[in-house]
């Protein structure tokens, strides 16, 4: 069976790195003379408006993906709030703050600690919770089946960013009411992968490039993508992300899909050097996508500062984390225990909501009800249609 790891070895990262760095006004002007056409950009396209050349078309790019957003999206960001049940990893991954080698106090969530932790997060109005963890087996398929039950009487939505599981087992969770799960690739790059995953399964770089296939074979409702912004060069690893977009599009089209822009931040253990990816970077990032493709959702985390959250909203954003803690019990129990990463956003949910409101937003708390999973609802929709 083909997957997308046989889509990603038909392209060498350098050769599309100078591919991006050739790209010339002339093809960022064709690109966007395409877009304002209403046509569908092919990745020749994208990867012109990611380039270097496409910078001082920045302004043309923002306004034309505002437009965009707003006839698909109208005035609307989603909000929703982390949930991290273990800290617990057995990788090591020299970004991040749960690597398996730094010594921490490591902790998993019970279950009268996750319902603490709900309980705070829907005393705040948070509809949509996703669940992170580690990549261990405390965070089993059974564990995530168990929290699922747990919360999902409490919440409209719950989605999760744990480690790659198997097909069966992401069908599973589907039926115990999942409804999106959040896979990062980190990078694209097969010598910066090597390079920053030192052990573990997740140095196994096939297997979590074939996860979103098995997640759309699974029949997930929606698959999250997402490079880490710092780890290669972030031209290049956001083309590859567009080239995984587009593959997802035509083969699980039923999923919906959306990308997150993680860039890296502050975190407990070594220093490790960063490729440097700065907001105007991330800003061109946002435009090329939604120019590339109307229906993605975009996400964007606390891990970005207040000002250039509020600014994003205009630019193509249509989702975004609220109010996060980022450490297991970090709501209820324990805001002081180990952080994964250093969160910059720190406003409260109704902080953040009523920012989106004076703007003219309206903040989404809820874009699905599990009333929509049961059988029973469609055939009593059928039998009055019928009626
Ligand atoms: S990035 Fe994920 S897998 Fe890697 S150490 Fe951190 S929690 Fe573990």
């Amino acid at each position: 069976m083909s997957t997308f790891y046989d889509t990603w070895q038909q392209h060498r990262f350098g050769d599309v790195t100078a591919s991006i760095g050739e790209k010339t006004a002339a093809e960022v002007g064709s690109a966007l003379a395409r877009a304002r056409a209403g046509g569908r950009l092919g990745l020749d396209d994208l990867a012109a408006l990611l380039s270097p050349a496409a910078v001082p078309f920045l302004e043309e790019m923002a306004q034309l993906s505002h437009q965009r957003t707003v006839e698909r999206f109208g005035h609307t960001i989603q909000l929703f709030a982390p949930l991290y049940l273990t800290n617990v990893c057995a990788n090591v991954c020299t970004y991040c703050g749960f690597s398996a080698q730094n010594r921490i106090p490591r902790k998993v969530l019970n279950d009268d600690e996750i319902r603490a932790e709900a309980a705070v997060l829907r005393s705040r109005g948070i509809e949509h919770v996703l669940f992170v963890t580690g990549e261990s087996k405390h965070a089993s398929h059974d564990y995530f089946a168990n929290a699922l039950r747990l919360l999902r009487p409490s919440f409209a939505n719950l989605s999760m960013e744990v480690q790659p599981i198997s097909e069966a087992e992401y069908a599973s969770l589907a039926r115990e009411g999942l409804s999106a799960v959040i896979v990062f690739q980190e990078t694209y790059d097969p010598e910066a992968y090597v390079r920053y995953h030192l052990k573990g399964p997740k140095a196994d770089m096939r297997f979590r490039l074939e996860t979103p296939d098995r997640l759309g074979r699974a029949g997930l409702k929606k698959i999250g993508l997402g490079a880490l912004y710092g780890l290669s060069e972030w031209r290049t690893d956001a083309w590859f992300l567009g080239l995984h977009l587009q593959y997802l599009e035509k083969n699980y089209w039923r999923s919906r899909l959306a990308i997150s822009f993680p860039r890296l931040r502050p975190h407990a253990g070594a220093e490790i050097q960063v490729t440097p990816t700065s907001e105007r970077n991330l800003v061109q990032a946002f435009c090329a996508y939604r120019l590339f493709s109307p229906e993605v959702e975009l996400t964007l985390s606390t891990r970005e500062s207040p000002r250039f959250r509020n600014h994003a909203i205009r630019l193509g954003v249509t989702s975004m984390s609220a109010e996060a803690r980022t450490n297991p019990g970090g709501y209820a129990a324990e805001p002081e225990s180990l952080e994964q990463f250093a969160i910059h956003d720190t406003r409260t949910t109704p902080e953040v909501a009523a920012y989106l409101r004076s703007q003219g937003y309206t903040p989404v708390f809820k874009d699905w009800d599990s009333v929509f999973d049961s059988d029973s609802a469609f055939a009593g929709a059928k039998t009055e249609l019928a009626g």
